[in-house]
């Protein structure tokens, strides 16, 4: 009886401590769960004020037209910040409730990069970090995954980095590759990045936390940093649905550093080579030895002959001597750093020894608008940005040494005139029509309505053949949806009706929805609030090459 009840007591004490711990749990979650709602509803409120307010100081002012500008300017970096703090939440339900799903598409590393640096380096320097980027041992640069979601772990941890460092601190991104087991057979890579910071860091006991959903370090929230404490949950969802690994190592006060891996697939298609003036010699002028040996052996793997230099007195002694001998090397690159004298003083220089044909290219990390005018004013011709990618080195430099016809079509594309073309734009809302219609009609384009899906179909069939080039086309509309629609305009037995560009535009950016559209047989995807670049740039793609004047 004894031993009965000691068991009895045994088991209840598990039972309870099991309880205590579950209990505990839900406390915890429950916590950081009020936590966030307090916190967002000051992060709506905030963006929201501004918009409420704004707007009303813009209508109080409608004549002035400066004022209602500055207004509006202000009203658009707080709907902005509000999109991005929606975006997030909802990102993290769908993420959370399994209906989330990586694209599989080609996307340039180069891009990606670049795109990243783009979006970080303001921030960065506005807080007077100083930021590099290291690109090492990158064997794959077309690669296949989701480029989107990769940059969004990117620009999460780097972002954090810049937020959680305080002003004037380092940050040392990494980015290169090992090959990778081969995947479907395939060529593959581990694409690996880090991100390092010297700034305020985190305890053991917060890293241990830092995944979860709404966890935010307790000071951050107090010391008024923005952030809705969802950014590295979402990260690590992603790393974890691409199969890789994200790992954090931090000291209070001391710094953080953030590696991710994630396994990638190369693309199976080459990326066109471009045409170089092969087994001919290049001046490469530059102080920093780890910077030169980089341009160089880029170079030489493209089959070209680099020539060492570090300062610019021996760049024009030997273009000099190149011009008596007639050999002239095909082009100059000038690096960030030489050891005489500023990069752009060489530039004067060879551009005045050379004469105006020979190509002289700026390999830089300095910020080309910045130094644009002072640049082309000193005879550069091509700017290559660092972080180096071997595919911009060598673009910019058959750009300039093999003339093809693009430069002439890319000045044909700016000012390309749509007025010959027709569209049709297909949505059930009016507010949002007269949007779309009104971004529709700076580029000049042509454009019919259609107020639901079935209406689409019907102008579409009842329309001469070849008439609408693009369709765009909502998703959610009464009567029949932008799927089904598409769907019926494929079926159609005409000959524009496979090959009329449909776009989607849909209130969000999910990766289902794009997944969706392609499966309904839509081309492209355009997300709401529509972004006019993104528009003109479908108008580009679609209308761009075959446009008459
Ligand atoms: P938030 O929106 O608050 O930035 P995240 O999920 O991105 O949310 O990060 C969670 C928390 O982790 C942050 O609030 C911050 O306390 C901590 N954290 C993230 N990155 C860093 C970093 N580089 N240095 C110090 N603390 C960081």
């Amino acid at each position: 009886m004894d031993q009965m009840d000691q068991a009895y007591m045994e088991e209840l004490a598990r039972v309870n401590a099991a309880l205590e711990d579950a209990l505990k749990a839900a406390e915890e979650a429950n916590q950081a769960k009020s936590r966030f709602l307090s916190s967002m509803s000051h992060d709506i409120r905030t963006p929201m004020n501004a918009i409420v307010g704004m707007t009303s100081i813009a209508l109080a002012h409608i004549d002035e037209k400066a004022r209602v500008h500055d207004c509006l300017e202000k009203i658009q970096t707080a709907s902005a910040h509000l999109m991005s703090l929606v975006n997030d939440v909802l990102d993290m339900s769908r993420i959370d409730s399994g209906r989330m799903s990586l694209g599989e598409e080609e996307f340039s590393l180069s891009d990606l990069v670049h795109e990243v640096a783009v979006i970080v380096e303001p921030q960065a320097e506005q807080k007077g970090h100083t930021l590099t980027m290291d690109i090492e041992d990158i064997s794959q640069e077309n690669l296949m995954g989701d480029p989107l979601r990769l940059r969004q772990i990117l620009v999460n941890i780097i972002n954090n980095a810049v937020k959680y460092t305080p002003d004037g601190g380092e940050i040392r991104i990494r980015f290169a590759q090992r090959p990778a087991p081969d995947r479907k057979g395939g060529l593959a890579v581990w694409l690996d990045f880090s991100c390092r910071d010297n700034g305020i860091g985190m305890s053991q006991e917060f890293l241990e936390r830092i995944f979860l959903p709404f966890e935010r370090v307790q000071n951050t929230t107090i010391s008024r940093i923005e952030g809705t404490g969802l950014g590295m949950s979402i990260v690590k969802r992603l790393v974890d649905g691409m199969g890789g690994a994200i790992t954090v190592e931090s000291r209070e006060g001391e710094g953080s550093c953030f590696t991710v891996a994630l396994p990638l697939a190369a693309s199976p298609r080459k990326r066109k080579e471009p045409g170089l003036p092969v087994g001919q010699p290049v001046l490469v002028a530059e102080l920093h030895d780890g910077r030169a040996a980089q341009i160089t052996a880029c170079l030489r793997n493209a089959g070209l002959e680099p020539v060492r230099l570090s300062t610019g007195l021996e760049a024009v002694t030997r273009l000099t001597e190149a011009q008596y001998e007639g050999r002239m090397p095909c082009a100059l690159l000038l690096g960030q750093e030489l050891a005489d004298m500023p990069s752009l003083d060489v530039a004067t220089h060879v551009r005045q020894l050379a004469g105006p044909g020979f190509p002289i290219l700026l390999v830089s990390s300095d910020d080309w608008p910045q130094i644009e005018y002072r640049a082309t004013r000193a005879g550069v011709n091509a700017f290559v940005p660092c972080p180096l990618f071997p595919s911009r080195l060598l673009e910019a430099l058959s750009s300039l040494t093999c003339q093809t016809g693009q430069e002439q079509q890319a000045a044909g594309d700016a000012d390309a005139d749509y007025s010959q073309h027709r569209v049709l734009l297909v949505e059930d809302n009016e507010l949002n029509q007269e949007i779309a219609m009104e971004l529709l009609g700076m580029t000049s384009v042509q454009v019919d309505v259609a107020g639901d899906g079935a209406q689409a179909v019907e102008l579409f069939q009842n329309s001469p053949e070849g008439w609408y080039e693009i369709i765009f086309m909502d998703i959610q509309m009464p009567v029949m949806n932008g799927y089904d629609a598409t769907r019926a305009i494929r079926e159609l037995p005409r000959g524009d009706a496979g090959n009329v560009w449909i776009v989607a535009m849909t209130a969000n950016a999910f990766m289902e929805d794009v997944r969706l559209a392609r499966e309904a047989g839509m081309d492209e995807h355009i997300s709401k609030p529509v972004d006019v670049e993104r528009l003109t740039e479908i108008l580009r793609k679609r209308l761009g090459s075959h446009t008459e004047r």
